[in-house]
């Protein structure tokens, strides 16, 4: 049976970069069945909201979502709920993708885009899987009172709740096991278990699933601890897991390592493995139009797709392989360029892909 993809390029660079990923998927020939909606400012353009019910209705009876970028400043007048990020956010929701997972590589070609010293980053391949929707993110009870008694009272405080159910650190612990296992069997999972009940809660579990796993080997590194490590010595780690706020930070830090937003690819998942994909940057409306935007993190989030959620690791591992050939081939689109190495646009670098995968 064919898998359904959903498509929703959205708004800026997203159509570009997305046109680019259809394009290498096509070319893979593996019978999958695309079909394109509206999301984000373009939705609320045709259809007065940023996720409307046939682009979510298709989500849902897809097996996975291809999801460009979304957000304009054009659009931020709109009142909140009608914003175009809202689609993320509605997506992640009606589809409980609970399980993200961003992948921070930094190919030994692109060394000097990193603010960090060439040997201590080059080769970088690090697997951070951030839990998505608990955590003080979501917690209630929420929001800003008068404290009653004490030394504070009668002043206003802002309050925000933490909590960890165990069956949601039971699943993102098994996510995290599973991909650890694929790669080079190393899990570090990262808390604040030496203040935070919830952290210890959260330790006490991971531990447990750890036993279902003799495989792996099990860490844990207090947050502030991580967010040094990944700075000094980033390729100690191999799969990072972490809650939601936790994750929040130490992702973007990861990324940042890499010193190339347009090279990077993520996934959110289900329990159910449906997955949405998309890169890791957002809608660029700066260089929008202008055929300049970096395909890679988005050709390289279908990859991902076909890895998590289609079940697809030979294809997967084709796509990676070609991006790899491209920039050994010294291509550049411009956010990646530097001196000795040649410039291509959006749809160059898509075509360089496409030469490579034959
Ligand atoms: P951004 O990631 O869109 O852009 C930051 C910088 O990186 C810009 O200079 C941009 O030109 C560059 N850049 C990003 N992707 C690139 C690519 N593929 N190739 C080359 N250069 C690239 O972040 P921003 O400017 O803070 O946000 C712009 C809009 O995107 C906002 O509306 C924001 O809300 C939205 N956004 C959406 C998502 C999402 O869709 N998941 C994520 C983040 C931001």
């Amino acid at each position: 049976m064919s898998s359904r993809i959903a498509v929703l390029p959205g708004d800026g660079i997203g159509p570009e970069i997305i046109a680019q990923a259809v394009r290498v998927l096509e070319a893979l020939d593996l019978g999958l069945e695309f079909t394109e909606a509206p999301v984000g400012g373009a939705a609320y353009a045709a259809q007065g909201h940023p996720l409307p019910p046939s682009t979510l209705d298709l989500a849902r009876h897809s097996d996975a979502v291809l999801f460009g970028a979304v957000g304009d400043w054009k659009y931020d007048h709109l009142e909140r709920s009608l914003r175009p990020e809202q689609a993320v956010l509605g997506l992640r929701k009606a589809l409980g993708l609970f399980a993200n997972l961003r992948p921070a590589i930094l190919y030994p070609e692109l060394a000097n885009a990193s603010s960090l010293k060439p040997e201590v980053v080059s080769g970088l391949d690090i697997l951070i899987v951030r839990e998505l929707t608990g955590d003080i993110y979501f917690g209630q009870p929420r929001g800003v009172r008068t404290v009653s008694d004490g030394p504070l009272a009668g002043e206003r405080q802002g309050f925000d709740t933490m909590h960890y159910a165990e069956s949601e650190v039971r699943r993102i612990a098994h996510v995290a096991f599973q991909a650890a296992d694929k790669r080079s069997r190393k899990l570090c999972s990262v808390d604040k278990a030496n203040v935070l009940e919830t952290s210890q809660f959260w330790r006490d579990i991971v531990i447990d699933v750890a036993r279902e796993y003799p495989q792996v080997e099990l860490s844990h590194m207090y947050v502030d601890n991580a967010a040094m490590q990944l700075v000094r010595e980033p390729k100690a780690f191999d799969v990072v897991v972490t809650g939601n706020l936790f994750g929040d930070i130490l992702s973007d830090e990861a990324a940042m390592l890499t010193g190339s937003i347009g090279m990077l690819p993520s996934a959110s998942l289900n329990a159910s493995k449906q997955g949405l994909y998309e890169p890791s940057h957002g809608s660029a409306p700066d260089i929008a139009g202008k055929n300049v935007a970096n395909p890679l993190a988005t050709i390289l989030s279908a990859a991902m797709m076909l890895r998590y959620s289609l079940n697809q690791a030979p294809a997967a591992d084709r796509i990676e392989a070609a991006v790899q050939s491209v920039l050994a081939r010294g291509l550049r689109t411009s956010d990646i360029y530097e001196a000795g190495t040649t410039q291509v646009s959006t749809s160059e670098m898509g075509d360089a892909v496409l030469q490579a995968l034959e």
